[in-house]
């Protein structure tokens, strides 16, 4: 369903101002436009028309069949960035696949800065920050393109996820307008500091603790982490849960 004509340049202002392109070959201005006016013509059919259902709701409730999303229903959208991800797995993720699994310096990083020019690491960050806003379908289709990247795969679900969403749901306005950006960008890398030798899925047992200095300006933090992905990285981010005097769980 075609919308309002207004949306076209709305869309537009917004898709000029983010760092999306499509391939490596297709100039990027064509691109953009070409996107622009998809989005123009389909972003509300990516949009889900059902009703959300929360957490394991799925579960205990009657499901229609035709509720369920399936690759079948990709719109043309949803195909050009499956298009897009799969040349970057095939021409670009895979061929260094044995220098990833063997951590070879530079290589995780210099794909995340890729993933990072082709709109990826932003698809589903806030215009505001750089990113595309665009929908959990359009995500998943990233992820299910990108599943068999290997050990680059954990990175980059871990930068997106586990390291970016935090920030986003719970940082303060300035910590979102000083990181998220450079994160969607790929200059930073984001790691979540979770798992310890001695708490792992029980997380309110970590012993790592955040003290703020007697100035009040920063943080002293002490303890141990193990198993955190992208913490070896260069100008890698790490955001920690710190278990606080007061017993809240704070974002440092
Ligand atoms: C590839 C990879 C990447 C990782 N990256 C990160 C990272 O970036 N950051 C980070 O912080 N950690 C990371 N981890 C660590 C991972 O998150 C931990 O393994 C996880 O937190 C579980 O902790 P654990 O291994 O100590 O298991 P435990 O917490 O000891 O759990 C052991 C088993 O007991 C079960 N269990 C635990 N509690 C309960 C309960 N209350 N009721 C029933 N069953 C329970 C669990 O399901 C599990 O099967 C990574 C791990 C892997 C394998």
């Amino acid at each position: 369903m075609p919308q309002p004509v207004w949306t076209f340049f709305v869309n537009a202002l917004k898709i000029f101002q983010c760092p999306f392109t499509f391939c490596n070959s297709e100039d990027i201005f064509v691109a953009k436009i070409r996107y622009i006016y998809l989005k123009y013509q389909f972003m509300e059919d990516t949009i889900a028309k059902t009703e959300l259902l929360n957490g394991g709701e799925f579960l205990i409730r009657d499901a229609r069949a035709e509720d369920t999303f399936i690759p079948e229903e990709l719109n043309e959208e949803q195909k050009m960035i499956r298009q897009m991800t799969t040349d970057f797995l095939e021409q670009e993720v895979l061929p260094k696949a044995a220098q990833i699994e063997k951590q070879v310096e530079g290589v995780v990083p210099g794909l995340l800065v890729r993933a990072g020019e082709l709109g990826l690491l932003g698809a589903h960050m806030p215009v505001a920050y750089g990113g595309m806003e665009l929908d959990t379908n359009t995500n998943t289709v990233i992820s299910d393109v990108l599943g068999p990247a290997g050990s680059f795969l954990v990175a980059i679900a871990a930068h997106t996820g586990i390291g970016m969403l935090p920030i986003l749901y719970f940082g303060t306005p300035e910590q979102k307008e000083k990181y998220l950006p450079r994160l969607i960008s790929g200059e930073l890398k984001a790691s979540y500091c979770l798992t310890e030798p001695g708490s792992g899925s029980d997380a309110l047992n970590a012993k790592s603790h955040a003290v703020l200095s007697a100035d009040g300006k920063n943080y002293v933090l002490n303890g141990q982490k193990m198993w955190i992905t992208n913490a070896d990285l260069p100008i890698s981010i790490s955001f920690l849960l710190k278990l606080m005097a007061t017993n809240s769980l704070v974002l440092s």
